[in-house]
């Protein structure tokens, strides 16, 4: 079976280092308590380099030609996606307090200005963007900063939007609007590309996002693993939003398997809206390919399989009892394919993966030194 790479329209590459740190905790302690103090200790661009080439390999070996990625020190990110020759759409995360490579928050803009900036017209495959990380996370300075920054660089900007309650509940309290509104009444949700999660969000703000343009990323397991909530994704295609599917973090997940995630998404949305009907196979495989390259700017790129798109193809072996028979290849992907399954991998014409072997990265030597890593880790 041929199709269109699978495009993860949500993911922080790096985080693979931190894969099974720390489990079973809701967001906000997980996020304050574990995550950042973890990524102030440990993240530099030699470690988002080796933790990139980590995510790269799993993601192309499971059919996955392109990434959006939003991290810090994201030169180590970019120089690892352009040898592993993925395609990539790269945020700079931005974020109120000093973070790996913004000591001083004061400087934010200007850092990330200047990683913008090196890497436009680089690389075909490698594209630098803009991520506010939340709005719980960033004043209306911050945020007004990003987009303004934004349209003087021309390129695109990201965020995490109305991901748990919690968050639309601390918004609510400081500024009396929830996330969605609150950027609108600063003029921002005109330029934001797109909103990751959209948990929390009801019927008026999910047509104030399709009227605006924005984009969701939908990243059903990190949502279910966290128990930020279900997204109503039902309610987005009927608003006409741009749908797209994500994996979110490794530490979040814990994997960066976008045939699992097509799966988990179509079986949730039928719990979710309580009908059948309510996400099909062909739907959710249309927001990991198509769905997810609109959402970062590259709808006319790549996730579809036309003439003028680029040859971003994986290859599948359809053998397999498990997908046997195949009477309708979007249900055969959804419900019964593995990532295991994938072969073949191209990326813009260029093979990177061949009978399941990644050919780009030495991965046995990449492994060898998370593995390192790690346990300096765990040993805090
Ligand atoms: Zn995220």
């Amino acid at each position: 079976m041929i199709m269109p790479g699978l495009v993860n329209g949500h993911c922080h590459g790096p985080m693979v280092l931190f894969r099974g740190l720390s489990d079973d905790l809701p967001l906000e302690k997980w996020l304050f308590e574990v995550m950042f103090p973890a990524e102030a200790k440990w993240i530099t661009d030699e470690t988002t380099h080796l933790g990139t080439l980590l995510a790269a390999s799993e993601m192309l070996l499971a059919g996955v030609t392109c990434v959006q990625d939003s991290y810090f020190c994201m030169n180590g990110v970019a120089r690892a996606y352009q040898e592993a020759g993925m395609r990539a759409v790269l945020g700079h995360a931005v974020i109120d307090f000093p973070a790996p490579g913004i000591s001083d928050p004061s400087r934010k803009i200007k850092i990330v200005g200047d990683y913008v900036r090196a890497w436009q017209g680089v690389d075909p495959l490698i594209t630098p963007a803009l991520f506010a990380h939340s709005i719980y996370t960033c004043s209306p300075e911050t945020l007004e900063a990003a987009a303004g920054l934004a349209q003087d660089a021309g390129c695109l900007w990201f965020t995490h939007l109305s991901e748990t309650r919690a968050e639309v509940e601390q918004v609510r309290e400081k500024y009396h609007l929830s996330p969605v509104r609150h950027l609108e009444k600063l003029g921002l949700l005109k330029s934001l590309s797109l909103g990751a999660h959209g948990v929390w969000l009801d019927k008026g703000e999910l047509e104030l996002l399709a009227e605006n343009q924005v984009a969701l990323v939908h990243c059903p397991e990190s949502n279910l693993k966290l128990a930020s909530g279900q997204a109503r994704v039902g309610d987005w295609l009927s608003c006409g939003i741009t749908a797209g599917l994500g994996t979110d973090g490794a530490a979040s997940n814990n994997d960066l398997d976008m045939i699992g995630e097509i799966g988990t998404a179509a079986r949730l949305a039928k719990l979710t809206h309580a009908d059948p009907a309510a996400l099909s196979a062909a739907q959710a495989c249309g927001m990991a390919m198509n769905g997810s390259a609109r959402a970062m700017g590259l709808g006319e790129v790549c996730g579809s399989l036309l003439p003028g798109y680029a040859a971003d193809l994986v290859i599948l072996d359809h053998k397999a009892p498990h997908l046997t028979p195949s009477h309708d290849p979007a249900s055969t992907l959804a419900y019964q394919a593995r990532r295991s399954d994938v072969r073949q991998v191209l990326v813009n014409g260029r093979q990177v993966v061949k009978d399941g072997e990644i050919l780009t990265v030495d991965l046995p030597e990449v492994m060898a030194k998370v593995r390192e890593m790690a346990q300096k880790v765990a040993k805090g």
